[in-house]
């Protein structure tokens, strides 16, 4: 029975794989400039090591704890990715077992986790987390917003600013999607045309929506449930 469902997950990985490669070649991209980050939140840590079985080493959970737990029993050669929402709270652990903090959504964080990666000797990547809106009439309001952010983050020894992370709407349709996961590319690169840096990450995507994002540039997909199953 247990070799079933880890079949059945490898199989899965593998399929999402070939998926990420087909979408990347389909629009004249090298597949390895696609990194698929296995978001193994809610599973149990078994199913991570059925997964680094079969060479996955990106992992994302969305809860600190959760990641805290799970980094303490599982290989060091892991690379976690913490994609939920960060609580002030949490981020003294969260600096301690994350490499990536996908969804940094203010100045207060951005400073919290520069103290805090500074006082324990870590350097962690934050990606910036914006909301797009589907509406165009919105975009200046997040423009304004990320310059805000990336300004606070730009100016941090201890933490290293890498991208910009979005989350499509549930249910948003095809065009939508191409209109969020592009708007999120050009701030992209309007931001580091701006602070003249390079900022190479962009994290967008998911079990439904991530060859659209790979379409519209994504170096980072973030896939659960077309891997890992329903949760
Ligand atoms: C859960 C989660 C995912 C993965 O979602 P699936 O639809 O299961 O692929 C990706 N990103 C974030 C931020 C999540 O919380």
């Amino acid at each position: 029975m247990v070799m079933r469902v880890n079949n059945y997950l490898v199989e899965q990985l593998d399929a999402v794989r070939n998926e990420i490669s087909q979408a990347a070649i389909a629009v004249g991209r090298k597949p390895e400039t696609v990194r698929l980050v296995a978001v193994s939140k809610t599973f149990p840590a078994a199913n991570i090591e059925t997964a680094y079985g079969a060479a996955q080493r990106l992992f994302g959970e969305n809860r600190v704890q959760e990641m805290a737990e799970k980094t303490e029993i599982l290989p060091d050669d892991i690379e976690w990715h913490l994609i939920g929402h960060l609580q002030s709270n949490k981020v003294s652990k969260a600096v301690a077992c994350a490499d990536y903090i996908h969804a940094v959504d203010s100045v207060k964080l951005i400073e919290r986790i520069d103290r805090l990666a500074g006082e324990i000797n870590k350097n962690p990547k934050i990606l910036l987390e914006i909301n797009i809106s589907g509406e165009t009439s919105k975009f200046g309001t997040t423009e304004i917003e990320a310059m805000e952010l990336a300004t606070a983050a730009v100016k941090c020894d201890n933490l290293e600013f890498v991208g910009l992370m979005t989350m499509a709407p549930y249910g948003a349709d095809e065009p939508e999607l191409h209109h969020i996961f592009s708007s999120l590319r050009r701030l992209r690169d309007n931001i580091a045309t701006q602070f003249a840096i390079q900022l190479p990450e962009l994290s967008m995507g998911m079990s439904a929506d991530y060859k659209i994002a790979i379409a519209e540039g994504a170096t980072f997909v973030r896939v659960g449930s077309a891997i890992f199953g329903k949760r």
